[in-house]
């Protein structure tokens, strides 16, 4: 009998097991395909690779804008995959050392919930005192859209060997605009359609509007409140028919429509736990209603991310090991989208605020007035939203870069400040963070580099 048999070695369950060993318990880890999941494998580690592949093309092609001659001569999709296969293959290697050092026993196969507290793997029944569900998710297609050929999510984008001369993106969530941002970096012509009346509709609203304007100014097309029809290939192209009337061409269709709970056929339901539309349900102390079943990742209704994924593993570990850890707050969780501009936010949006705190204060720092943003050529924003006379409870940033912004906002947030508080705070000149400052100053009642 182990302590934890964890089922899917993603960022949940393997983040549960490191925590778990170091915390002396016995553990499990069940993995059928690769140790590192969607996200090293299929998901945040190439795709960023690729979106910094992306970067240096747009540098050497905007080089001459600084005074250095350069030229963009085009793209070798195989020294591309190169590269970012080189960096999958280092963090894979460095996670599987680690585990490996660690006292965990390491199963490789399908796992199947064969009794509350038993996970059946290649014939052998691996039973826990706790067991901890983490199986992730898969890309989701739309009814009558069949994956194929020229057809692809995100898991064939990632080893297309060519760049397409078009694409068409159905979603314009995070995963649809960086898949955008890289390919018309690499000079693809880009159609997103998204459903939702704007782009990235997650953020807040101007966000949003901030995003289209860029995308327009890179020569990304969009359509938005427009419904997908139909879609039908043949061997030169794609031709999407959206619900408008409206016909679409390319190359290649890339299906970014939201990603699926992995629950399927796994034994969950049969031994009781509760599910929503394939998502485990759990408390806020990630207990399903099952005694000794805990659910990590993807598979638990909210934020996608890998690093909630970690959280919520190291979670479960330190429950389990008795330790009460303090619950999880899902909007305390930040959300970058690595595209160029790039978006990243925590907390609460303009409109959520105002709902659920009634009167809030908002105020956007444009950067502008920010040295280094000039310095690199990039426009944006920093939004800043505060319950009236209250911390910061939203704060919303766009611009290159402004992903590196997100680690003093998660402060701030988590941390409940007041502008005042933040305002004190000293930021470097010239800094792209010192436009957090000057956010904060403003709030305060005593902008700098600011004419509010
Ligand atoms: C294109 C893309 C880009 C992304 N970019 C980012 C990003 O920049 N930042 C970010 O935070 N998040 C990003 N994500 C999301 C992130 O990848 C996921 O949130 C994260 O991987 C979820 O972790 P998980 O452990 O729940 O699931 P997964 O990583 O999916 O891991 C689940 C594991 O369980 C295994 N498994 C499933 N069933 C069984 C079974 N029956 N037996 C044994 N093993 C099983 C699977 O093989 C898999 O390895 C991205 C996702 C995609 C698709």
């Amino acid at each position: 009998m182990h302590d934890i048999v964890i089922l899917g070695g993603g960022s949940g369950g393997y983040a549960c097991a490191l925590r778990a060993s170091q915390l002396g318990l016995s553990v499990v880890l069940i993995e059928k395909d690769k140790l590192g999941g969607t996200c090293l494998h299929r998901g945040c580690i190439p795709t960023k690779a690729l979106l910094h592949a992306a970067e240096v093309a747009d540098t050497a092609r905007e080089g001459e804008n600084f005074g250095v001659h350069s030229t963009f001569n085009g793209i070798d999709m195989n020294k591309v995959n190169e590269y970012k296969d080189g960096v999958i293959g280092r963090l894979y290697k460095g996670l599987q050392g680690l585990v490996k050092s660690r006292a965990i026993t390491y199963v490789e196969g399908t796992g199947t919930l064969v009794a509350p507290n038993v996970v059946e793997v290649n014939g052998e029944r691996y039973e826990g005192k706790n067991i901890v569900l983490a199986t992730g998710s898969f890309a989701r297609t739309l009814p009558g859209l069949e994956i194929s050929g020229r057809i692809m999510t995100s898991d064939q984008a990632l080893t297309l060997d060519y760049v397409p001369a078009s694409v068409i993106i159905l979603g314009g969530g995070v995963i649809g605009v960086e898949f955008a941002s890289v390919w018309r970096s690499f000079g693809v012509e880009v159609t997103v359609v998204e459903g939702l009346p704007n782009l990235v509709p997650a953020e807040d609203a101007a966000v949003s509007k901030a995003m289209e304007r860029a995308f327009r100014k890179r020569g990304i097309d969009f359509k938005v409140g427009v419904r997908f029809q139909s879609a039908a290939q043949d061997a030169d192209g794609v031709t999407v028919t959206l619900e408008s009337g409206d016909t679409l061409r390319a190359d290649l269709l890339l299906v970014a429509v939201g990603r699926g709970p992995r629950t399927e056929n796994l034994g969950y339901e049969a031994q009781g736990i509760n599910m929503d539309r394939g998502f485990v349900l759990t408390n806020d102390r990630l207990a399903t209603n099952v005694p000794g079943v805990f659910a990590v990742g993807d598979i638990v209704p909210g934020l996608q991310l890998a690093h909630r994924g970690f959280q919520q593993g190291i979670f479960v570990a330190e429950e389990i090991a008795g330790l009460a850890p303090q619950s999880i707050d899902e909007s305390g969780i930040p959300r970058v989208t690595y595209s160029e501009p790039e978006i990243a936010s925590i907390g609460y949006t303009e409109a959520q605020a105002k709902e659920k705190y009634g009167e809030i204060e908002a105020y956007e720092y444009n950067l502008g007035g920010n040295g280094k943003s000039q310095i690199l050529g990039t426009t944006g924003f920093i939004k800043l939203v505060r319950q009236k006379d209250g911390p910061v409870v939203g704060v919303h940033m766009i611009g290159s870069r402004v992903g590196e912004l997100i680690g003093e906002a998660q402060l701030i947030y988590n941390w409940e400040a007041y502008p005042s508080e933040v305002a004190n705070l000293i930021h470097a000149h010239p800094t792209q963070n010192e436009a957090m400052g000057e956010a904060h100053l403003a709030l305060a009642g005593k902008p700098l580099h600011a004419h509010a």
